[in-house]
């Protein structure tokens, strides 16, 4: 199944999954070409194996101009992006190239988690009490203004950085000094998208319940399904580390009906059209509420937990889709799978990793990837946004995956210790 054509892949500066949409390019027979803000670090990664084109990630429509500008040379058919930063960039690039693409409004909107809650709201979709406000005009007021339990959260972060519950007006003021720190980091980092959204702090009321999430693909504005998952630890802050995701859900076949439902209704309300989505939602008693959506597929390795149809990787189903190559089948392979998102428990030195044979060796476990190299310094939650690795299960039934996954996380021991002191 050879394409006419280049993919070009937009990866933001840390992506776990290059390797992963590199594989699918492989087996689909689609030449790969890279677009990324830091050449010199993917280059170092792969060398001259694959084409580089280096993009403005701070200016989407300077970045889609540059795409523009490559694609007079070479046949560029699909834009993919790796992350929400830079599905702007490809909606804008894939409409100069008359690509199917979102419109880039709507991808914006993914991506702002405030423009994302008011056009949810205008659409009669199921979302959270929200409030804005500007850091600079400190905690005193806002905290007098909104509903408790609450959480704080950044605009344009992701992977849970930033977002911390809040259960009284003192908590607020902690978690509003807290979240005024990552935000200094990250523009720092020269991270924030948008100067303004960079300096506010979106404030929602607390959404009890389990939590779901949604992979999904968009082709012409309507939604199917990939897999729905089960978030079987419960997160009730006051930081909300990712940990254990699921496949096939326990609920109820009704709740995952109208899950899916509350799931297509919010990415019509986006305005989303074509591509993957990656949506989260509460289940308070009232009924699915919609945390976001993500004109993205789901970060992380997580995806390596999915199978379709003859073997596909979730990687393969975005290329082919971006590319227009057909797809027979986007059924899930029977069976459950699932992934533990292993968590930073202190800020220190990774020094060692041990019992990786152990958690391999237990019944169902698929794989253990660890994805931070000795040596290095990791930072828990909320101000750290990188997790120790993955742990992969697969078995008949979602309870057996869950159990093997905890198993697995139990025979694994991570050295962690303080940094030496800086002189
Ligand atoms: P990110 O884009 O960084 O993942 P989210 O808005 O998805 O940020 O929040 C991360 C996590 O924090 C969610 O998965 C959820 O567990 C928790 N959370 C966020 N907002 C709420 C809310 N309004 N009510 C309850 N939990 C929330
Ligand atoms: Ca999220």
């Amino acid at each position: 199944m050879a394409a006419a054509g280049e993919l070009l892949l937009l990866v933001p500066t840390r992506s776990y999954r290059t390797e992963d949409f590199r594989a699918a390019a492989r087996r689909l027979g689609v030449p790969l070409l890279i677009g990324s803000d830091r050449c010199h670090r993917v280059e170092e990664t792969f060398g001259e194996q694959v084409g580089l084109i280096s993009l403005d990630y701070r200016k989407p429509e300077h970045a889609a101009e540059q795409i523009a500008r490559a694609a007079r040379r070479r046949p560029i058919r699909g834009v993919v992006p790796a992350d929400e930063g830079t599905a702007v960039i490809a909606a804008l690039a894939a409409e100069r190239l008359g690509l199917p693409h979102n419109p880039p409004r709507s991808a914006w909107r993914a991506a702002n988690k405030h423009a994302m809650r008011q056009a949810l709201r205008a659409a009669g979709v199921p979302v959270p009490r929200f409030w804005l406000f500007d850091l600079a005009d400190g905690p005193e007021a806002a905290s007098r203004q909104v509903e408790y339990p609450c959480v704080l959260k950044p605009l344009l972060l992701s992977a849970s950085r930033g977002v911390i519950r809040a259960d009284d007006p003192g908590g607020f003021a902690q978690a509003w000094r807290r979240l005024g720190g990552i935000l200094e980091a990250a523009r720092a980092e020269r991270r924030p998208r948008d100067e303004r959204a960079g300096r506010q702090v979106l404030v929602e009321s607390f959404v009890p319940g389990a939590e779901v999430a949604v992979e999904g693909l968009l082709r012409q504005g309507s939604l199917e399904v990939l897999a729905l998952f089960d978030k079987p630890d419960p997160l009730e802050g006051p930081f909300f580390e990712e940990t254990l995701y699921v496949t096939p859900s326990r609920h109820p076949a009704e709740l995952q009906e109208r899950i899916v439902r509350v799931t297509a209704a919010a990415a019509r309300g986006l305005g989303l059209e074509e591509g993957p989505v990656h949506a989260e939602l509460r289940l308070p008693p009232g009924g699915p509420v919609v945390l976001e959506v993500a004109a993205r597929s789901i970060g992380g390795l997580c995806a390596r937990t999915l199978r379709f149809g003859a073997g596909l990787s979730l990687e393969e189903i975005v290329v082919a889709h971006a590319m227009g190559l057909p797809l027979s089948s986007l059924s899930r392979q029977p069976g459950a799978a699932g992934v533990m998102m292993l968590p930073i428990p202190g800020r220190g030195v990774l020094r060692g990793v041990a019992g990786i044979e152990a958690a391999r060796a237990v019944p169902g476990v698929e794989d253990v990837v660890i994805t931070v190299p000795e040596g290095r310094e990791v930072v828990p939650l909320p101000e750290g946004d990188a997790y120790l690795g993955f742990l992969f299960a697969r078995g008949e039934r979602p309870e057996e995956v869950e159990a093997a996954l905890r198993a697995g996380q139990a025979r694994l021991g991570f050295d962690i210790r303080a940094p030496l002191p800086t002189v």
